[in-house]
C-alpha cells in the first residue's frame, strides 16, 4: 500500500468522526515547527526558519498541548532542523502516546549522531528525507557541498534500521525534471517506502528567484505525471494532475495548521499574516471562507500539497469514480 493500513485506517476514521459532528473544517495534520534554528540555510527556505536562536524553541508540554488543542491525526515534526531539537525522543514519545502518526521531516544531517540510538523505530513514526534533485543540484540548493551523499547514507541506514523512510521533493523553476525521474529511480532502487513531490512557494521573505508561476508548474508536473506510475510516489494522481492543469481545487488551508515558536500561525503553513497562542482564537479568527476561494495574491502561484491534498480527499464525495481511482492508487 502506499499509505501504511493503519495511517489510512485512522485517517479514514477521523473523516468520519468529523462528518458525524457535522464539521466541514478540521485538521488532518498539523505542523509542528518546535525551533526555527537550523543547520543548513537553504535557498528555498524563509530566513525566518531558519535563523532562530535554540534558547527560543518551544518547551514540549507546549508542543503536546497544541498537538491536543488541534485533534490531527498525523504530525510532521519540521521546524528548523528536529533533529537539533534536544528533546526531541520525548516529544517523539508524548506524540506517539496521543495516537499520532508522526513524520520527521528532515534534513539527514544529524540522524546518526541525535536519532538513530535514541529513538527506536515504530509504527507511528516515518522519517521523511528532504532531497531537492541529485548531488549537484540538492548540495547547490541546501548551499553545502556533501549533504547529498550524507543524506543517501542516512536513508540506507533508516531503512537497514527498519524505520518506515519516505523522501520529500521541492520542485523549483530550475529543476530539470529528468533528474527528479533519475532520482525517483535511485531511491526506488534503495527501497523507498514514499516519495512526496511538490512544487515551492514563493515565500515573501526568499529573495533568489528559484521559484514557479502557475504556468512553470503545469508544464513541469505533466512531466512528473508521465513517469509517476513506475514510483513509489505518494502525492495522490489527483494532486499530480491538479499540478499539472488537469484538474482544479479551492485551497482548504485549514487541514495543514501550523504551530511554532511563535504560536500558531494564520492563515495557512505558507503565508504568515498571523500569530496566536490561543487555537480557539486561531481556528475561530481565521476567514476560511477568502483563503478557500484563492483570491488573495498570494495564492496566484500557489499549488502546495499542503493546501490541496485535503482538497483532493474532500472533493472525493462528488466522484466515485476518483474515490474508485484513489482507493485502487493506494493498493498498489
Ligand atoms: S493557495 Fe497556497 S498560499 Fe493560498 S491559502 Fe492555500 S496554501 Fe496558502
Amino acid at each position: 500500500m502506499r499509505f501504511p493500513l493503519h495511517i489510512t485506517t485512522d485517517m479514514l476514521k477521523h473523516q468520519a468522526r468529523q462528518a458525524m459532528k457535522g464539521n466541514r473544517r478540521y485538521p488532518f495534520v498539523m505542523m509542528l515547527e518546535p525551533l526555527w534554528t537550523c543547520n543548513l540555510a537553504c535557498i528555498g527556505c524563509s530566513p525566518e526558519r531558519h535563523t532562530g536562536k535554540l534558547v527560543d524553541r518551544l518547551p514540549v508540554d507546549v508542543c503536546l498541548r497544541a498537538a491536543d488543542d488541534c485533534g490531527a491525526p498525523a504530525v510532521s515534526i519540521c521546524g528548523g532542523e528536529p533533529t537539533v531539537y534536544p528533546e526531541l525522543p520525548e516529544l517523539i514519545e508524548g506524540l506517539i502516546a496521543r495516537k499520532r502518526h508522526i513524520y520527521l521531516c528532515t534534513n539527514a544531517l544529524l540522524l546518526d549522531k541525535r536519532f538513530f540510538g535514541k529513538v527506536p523505530p515504530h509504527r507511528r513514526l516515518t522519517v521523511n528525507v528532504h532531497l531537492d534533485g541529485m548531488r549537484a543540484t540538492h548540495d547547490y540548493v541546501v548551499d553545502r557541498e556533501g549533504v547529498f551523499d550524507h543524506a543517501i547514507e542516512m536513508i540506507k541506514e533508516s531503512k537497514r534500521r527498519g524505520y518506515h523512510t519516505i523522501v520529500n521533493t521541492t520542485i523549483y523553476k530550475e529543476t530539470d525534471i529528468d533528474e527528479v525521474e533519475e532520482l525517483c529511480a535511485l531511491l526506488t532502487d534503495l527501497d523507498i517506502d514514499g516519495i512526496l513531490l511538490s512544487p515551492g512557494y514563493h515565500y515573501e521573505k526568499v529573495e533568489r528567484d528559484i521559484f514557479l508561476t502557475r504556468q512553470d508548474i503545469e508544464t513541469k508536473f505533466r512531466r512528473v505525471l508521465e513517469f509517476s506510475p513506475r514510483f513509489r510516489i505518494v502525492s495522490t494522481p489527483l494532486f499530480l494532475e491538479f499540478a499539472a492543469g488537469y484538474r482544479d481545487y479551492r485551497c482548504s488551508p485549514w487541514s495543514t495548521v501550523t504551530f511554532t515558536p511563535r504560536g500558531w500561525k494564520g492563515p495557512c503553513y505558507l503565508i504568515e499574516r498571523n500569530f496566536t497562542w490561543d487555537w480557539d482564537e486561531f481556528w475561530n479568527g481565521t476567514d476560511w471562507d477568502y483563503w478557500e476561494s484563492r483570491q488573495d495574491e498570494r495564492c496566484a502561484n500557489c499549488k502546495m500539497h499542503s493546501g490541496f491534498e485535503a482538497s483532493v480527499v474532500m472533493d472525493l464525495k462528488k466522484s466515485p469514480r476518483d474515490m474508485v481511482r484513489l482507493a485502487a492508487w493506494n493498493l498498489t
